[in-house]
């Protein structure tokens, strides 16, 4: 029996590869007009990197970690998200001695071990960026700037972006002993998980999807009414910086994210259109994690979109680039004459194709219109003998008169 991947893993088909490219290059378009360069880090790191950036009692590192010990006894991990391995890069290279300030994006494969479905797999790619060493709000909303402009680059109208604040270590302590007591007073209507992680991670239950725990959590306090007067600040300019510039937000009081090292600003792109996968990008402001991971005291923010996601909201459109040109030939004289031409075309830059097979002109020209090419052409001995040929356009059958050589050609094609 043939082999098959392994489950939650997929191929990405070269009918698919299209839209994928199309993804990629826009958000390197936008990110490198917004400064920021690209990082390039293992997608496998030491196991304590995670468990001590995401947090031990989070469900990345609880259950969906691909974890093991190597040949040489080492505990190792396969990357369930991308910021810890960049701010380890970060201070392990010492960037920050040239600037604390350090815009820089990255993308590529994450592994975690959950349950597949649609828009939920166990290798998934990620396209985050991450700015270093800025306090500033106008830092958040610039990074929320950018991701709205990026889906506005692929031509998405949604996901829409919602907001939040986490507090900080000044203000967060004493919240959430206020939601402990909140969430004990009804531990009984709280979902097995929900219960289990009332003392490790409370916030959680705001954003358990159990019917049960959404009832009983209704009325539980807000972070936002519990800000400390600096987090209260940073969070109402960063709205006011995103009205300056008309970016469209809304609040999401119950949003909280899935890793520990976020404060203050978090943020999420929904959908609906997705199920229960309705995040496509995520992320927030983490200004204890460097230093938690041995590196000097400078904040960061920064988010990653799921790129699968991403590609499931773009649909079936296509993004494979047609011919321009079919050069289809009768007899094998004129595949020569073809192939050459073929080639100089390529080197100017046209995408062209033809027949390798000397199959019948109607097998040819049945090929032009799968590949979908612009333009075709039919090659016999006296096109060959007079240099000129009949072009046709395929999407409306327009026929024109040309002469079979490379500069014409690029000039009526291009
Ligand atoms: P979810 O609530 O859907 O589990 P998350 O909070 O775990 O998402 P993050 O860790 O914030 O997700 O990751 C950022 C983005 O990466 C998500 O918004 C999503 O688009 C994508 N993502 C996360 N996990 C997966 C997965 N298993 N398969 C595909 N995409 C994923
Ligand atoms: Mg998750």
């Amino acid at each position: 029996m043939a082999i098959t991947a392994i489950k939650g893993f997929n191929d990405i088909l070269p009918v698919e590869s299209g839209r994928w490219q199309h993804i990629e290059q826009a958000a390197r378009r936008v990110f490198e007009l917004n400064g920021f360069s690209e990082i390039r880090v293992p997608i496998m790191e030491k196991t304590e990197l995670f468990c001590r950036s995401i947090g031990d009692a989070t469900d990345i590192v609880e259950k969906e970690m691909y974890s093991f010990i190597d040949k040489g006894g080492n505990a190792v991990t396969l990357r369930p998200e991308g910021t810890a391995g960049v701010m380890r890069a970060f201070i392990e290279h010492k960037l920050y001695a040239q600037d604390p300030v350090a815009k820089i994006y990255y993308l590529g494969p994450m592994f975690r071990y959950e349950r597949p479905q649609k828009g939920r797999y166990r290798q998934f790619h990620q396209i985050g960026a991450e700015i270093t060493g800025v306090h500033d709000p106008l830092a958040d909303a610039q990074v929320l700037n950018m991701l709205v402009q990026f889906f506005r680059e692929i031509g998405l109208d949604e996901p829409q972006l919602q907001v939040n604040s986490l507090g900080c270590p000044e203000c967060r302590p004493a919240y959430r002993s206020d939601l402990i007591g909140f969430l004990e007073q009804r531990v009984d209507a709280l979902c097995e998980d929900c219960r289990r992680r009332l003392s490790t991670n409370p916030l959680r239950a705001l954003d358990c999807k159990v019917p049960g725990c959404i009832a009983a959590t209704a009325g539980a306090p807000s972070m936002l009414d519990n800000l400390c007067g600096a987090c209260d600040g940073h969070f109402t300019s960063v709205k006011r910086y995103l009205d300056l510039t008309g970016t469209p937000y809304s609040i999401n009081p119950r949003m909280v994210r899935g890793l520990d090292y976020y404060t203050r600003t978090t943020f999420e792109m929904v959908t609906s259109l997705l199920g229960s996968q309705s995040a496509v990008a995520a992320g927030g402001r983490y200004d204890g994690l460097i230093s938690q991971l041995g590196g000097p005291s400078i904040p960061g923010i920064g988010f990653a979109m799921g790129v699968e996601r991403v590609a499931l909201l773009l649909g079936e459109k296509d993004f494979c680039r047609q011919p321009d040109l079919f050069m289809a030939t009768l007899g094998a004289g004129e595949r020569e004459f073809a192939f050459r031409l073929m080639n100089e075309l390529l080197q100017k830059g046209l995408r062209v194709e033809m027949d390798y097979e000397g199959k019948s002109l109607k097998s040819q020209l049945r090929r032009a219109d799968k590949l979908g090419a612009r333009y075709s052409v039919v090659i016999g001995e006296s096109e060959v003998a007079s240099g000129r040929a009949i072009l046709k356009r395929m999407a409306d059958g327009v026929q024109m008169e040309t002469a079979l050589a490379a500069d014409g050609l690029c000039t009526l094609l291009c």
